[in-house]
């Protein structure tokens, strides 16, 4: 029997709670749910700790000033240990389904009939190698490159910087720097709200043409497009596209997974949190969704207890 703090849990026979995804929202819900003495199981694709993994100094995380990704994973790994937690690694969800009211996760593995779901699986940040057919992006990553405006803005103040991706990103890098371009064409799912007019009248250069290479010696140092060379130190690359064939779940248009505010997707029993929820997409606002989520796991475990004991509950109760 595990325990956690020296105390034995309670001896709970059934699967409770499956967590799909071990990254900042995930990680966060399995601490929440062990300090709740909440039966699950962790399940991550890969070895868990998700995208803070590729972060090289977290600037925006209160409390933690200049810390590594890694330092950070590591650090949530002790934590979900000291409470007693465990990480199913590699070991992805490969289907989630609800049928007749049941809900059931296959992995390779095995399959997992618990009573409530949270789906943490973040997004896939689009790179230059999907877009363009370009390579060495990662090469200047933490050194030039970002996939972050919000995260590394602050570290080019006054600096020539360029972005591909969200219009909004260029408009925050412009309050801290003069020269921002952005390279268009604007994204479809960006194109209605702000069209390349809106992006010139905000003093930011907007350009179209063919990207090559990222260059420099260690750290960037320019950008070429359309033939013409353009000395930048901040390559902001914010592209990215959610959505997986794992879920049923309602969408938005993005394909974002819909929730409310306790983490309620539209199936009974199943929550999302982190990144896959939308913007913005940042560990503090993950850790804080995988908490929220974790937390109405419970109250929607304690009304099913109730219902099953005859109480007539309230639909709001189990959202
Ligand atoms: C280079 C970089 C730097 C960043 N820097 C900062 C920063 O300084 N500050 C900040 O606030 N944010 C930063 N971010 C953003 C931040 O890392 C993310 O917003 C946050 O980590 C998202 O957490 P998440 O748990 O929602 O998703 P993720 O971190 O993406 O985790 C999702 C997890 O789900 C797993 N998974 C996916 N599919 C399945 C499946 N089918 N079955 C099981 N598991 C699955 C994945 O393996 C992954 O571990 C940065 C991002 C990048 C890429």
């Amino acid at each position: 029997m595990s325990t956690f703090y020296g105390l034995a849990r309670r001896n709970v026979p059934e699967l409770e709670l499956v967590i799909i995804g071990a990254g900042a929202a995930g990680m966060a819900a399995a601490i929440y749910a062990s300090l709740m003495d909440i039966n699950y199981v962790l399940l991550d694709a890969e070895e868990g700790g998700g995208l803070m993994n590729l972060a090289k100094a977290i600037e925006n995380y209160p409390g933690l000033t200049g810390i590594r990704g890694p330092d950070i994973v590591r650090a949530f790994r002790e934590h979900l240990a000291k409470v007693g937690g465990e990480l199913h690694p590699f070991e992805p969800a490969q289907e989630l389904s609800f049928r007749q009211g049941a809900l059931e996760i296959r992995t390779g593995q095995a399959a997992y009939r618990p009573k409530s779901v949270i789906v943490a699986t973040g997004l896939e940040v689009l790179g230059l190698r999907e877009e363009y057919g370009l390579k060495n992006e990662r090469d200047f990553l933490g050194k030039g490159v970002s996939y972050c405006a919000e995260c590394d803005g602050p570290l080019f103040k006054g600096k020539a910087v360029m972005v591909i991706g969200n219009p909004f990103d260029a408009f925050l890098l412009r309050r801290l720097t003069d020269t921002v371009y952005f390279l268009g064409p604007v994204p479809e799912e960006f194109r209605n709200q702000v069209p390349s007019e809106i992006i010139e009248a905000n003093d930011i250069t907007y350009l179209e043409g063919k990207l090559e290479e990222p260059e420099g010696k260690g750290l960037l140092e320019a950008v070429v497009v359309a033939g013409k060379r353009l000395a930048v130190e901040g390559l902001f690359i914010t592209r990215r596209k959610a959505g997986s064939e794992l879920y049923e779940m309602k969408l938005d248009d993005n394909g974002f997974i819909i929730v409310n505010r306790q983490m309620a997707t539209n199936v009974a029993g199943v929550y999302a949190a982190g990144d896959i929820t939308g913007e913005p997409w940042q560990i503090a606002k993950s850790v804080g969704e995988g908490a929220v989520a974790a937390m109405s796991v419970f109250k929607y475990l304690t009304g099913q207890r109730m219902r099953n004991l005859g109480w007539a509950l309230q639909d709001e109760w189990m959202e």
